[in-house]
Formats: structure tokens, C-alpha cells, sequence
């Protein structure tokens, strides 16, 4: 990461290390937290719930890196502090309603459909500015950045085009809304390295860091 890093010259420290703990069991994460990982990354609300409570809230900043279903916007604003895989307005407005009424502003980056697979959550580049526009108007939620998931690449540096893409709709948004959006988040085992030297500011990075999931 570091040389990544560097190569787009940037400090080590301008890129943060989510460890993608999705069916790793919580002694393990622990021991990772031990060693220092500050940010972890959970999918799903349930799993999330039981590892903040083997793990503990305040041990580490908890990523909400799958996608958010309206219904469980309420245990989101409990459970996490980021939120990446954010994609309509209805998430958005029960996620800024309960957000409120905990007297919080949680942190929210906008998930978008890079390469337009039909299959992948997150809004099309061509929806990307109004939702954002949208949210920015929702007093429980700070919009700080976009987040993809690359689709599955052979080679890393076939994900570089739109790891790419995603860092200049973050500018061409930026320009357009006003908006700071100092965060993207892309890039995971196979091709971090690709999406730092892209620009990335946050890593999700789970086989890399703990082996392959069973
Ligand atoms: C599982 C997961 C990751 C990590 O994937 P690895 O290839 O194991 O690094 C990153 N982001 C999301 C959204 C994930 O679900």
C-alpha cells in the first residue's frame, strides 16, 4: 500500500486499510485489531452486530461496505460508523431520518455501477450527481465520497480503467455539486495496489489480509 502510495504521490498515510472481515471469525479479528487494523468492514447487519459485540464498538471504526436495505437502515446508524454501499434515495432518507434521531451525522459514500453490470448494486454514473445532490440535503448524512466494486479482472491492472472512471465522476461531481468528496473507496485483494495508484483513500481488502473464505 505504501508503495502504491507513492507511486501516485502520495504519503502511506493518505490511504486506509479496511480489513474486509466478512466470515472471519471474531478471535481472528481481534487479533488483527491487536495488531493494529483500525477499520473494519462487515456486509451484512446481523454478522456485524455479533462481531462489534466480540469485538467491541470503540476498538475499531465499523464499515458498512455491503449494501443497505431501507429496512435495516435503523441497525445500520446503530452498528456503524461509515456507510459505502449506499445507492438510492429511499436508503439515504431512512438512513438520514434515523441518523437524526440519534443526534448523529454518519458518514456516507455513494456506491456507483462502473462498468454497468447488470448484476452490481450502486447508481449508474449518469444517476451518480442527483442522488448526490439529494443527499447532500439530508441532515442526518455527511456525504464524503464514492465507493465501486470492481468486477472480477484477470489481470489487476484490468480494473485501472475504471478505477479511473471512478475517481473522475468524484471530480466532475465535486465540480458540479460543490460538494467536498474527499474519499474513494475501491480497490480489494486482487487489485488495491491498481486502485491506489488510481487514487483510492480507502482499501477494502478481506482474502489478502486472513486467506481465502470459506
Ligand atoms: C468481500 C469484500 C471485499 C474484500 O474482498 P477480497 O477480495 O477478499 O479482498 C471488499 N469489498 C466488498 C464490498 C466485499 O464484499
Amino acid at each position: 500500500m505504501a508503495r502504491a502510495a507513492r507511486r501516485s504521490g502520495r504519503e502511506a498515510t493518505a490511504v486506509r486499510l479496511i480489513g474486509a472481515i466478512k466470515t472471519v471469525a471474531a478471535e481472528v479479528v481481534r487479533e488483527a485489531v491487536a495488531l493494529g487494523l483500525e477499520d473494519l468492514g462487515e456486509n451484512r447487519v446481523q454478522e456485524a452486530a455479533a462481531k462489534i459485540e466480540a469485538v467491541g464498538r470503540r476498538a475499531a471504526r465499523w464499515h458498512m461496505i455491503g449494501h443497505v436495505q431501507r429496512n435495516k437502515a435503523g441497525r445500520v446508524v446503530e452498528l456503524f460508523d461509515c456507510v459505502h454501499g449506499m445507492d438510492t434515495l429511499a436508503a439515504a432518507e431512512a438512513l438520514s431520518r434515523h441518523a437524526e434521531r440519534a443526534a448523529r451525522t454518519l458518514p456516507v459514500l455513494i456506491e456507483v455501477n462502473v462498468g454497468g453490470e447488470s448484476s452490481k448494486f450502486g447508481v449508474t454514473p449518469d444517476g451518480l450527481e442527483a442522488l448526490l445532490s439529494q443527499v447532500a440535503t439530508l441532515p442526518g448524512l455527511l456525504p464524503l465520497g464514492l465507493m465501486t466494486v470492481g468486477r472480477p479482472v484477470e489481470r489487476p491492472t484490468d480494473a485501472r480503467r475504471d478505477f479511473a472512471r471512478l475517481r473522475e465522476l468524484g471530480e466532475r461531481a465535486r465540480e458540479h455539486t460543490g460538494l467536498d468528496l474527499p474519499e474513494l473507496s475501491m480497490g480489494m485483494s486482487h487489485d488495491f495496489e491498481v486502485a491506489i495508484e488510481e487514487g483510492a483513500t480507502m482499501v477494502r481488502v478481506g482474502t489478502a489480509l486472513f486467506g481465502p473464505r470459506r
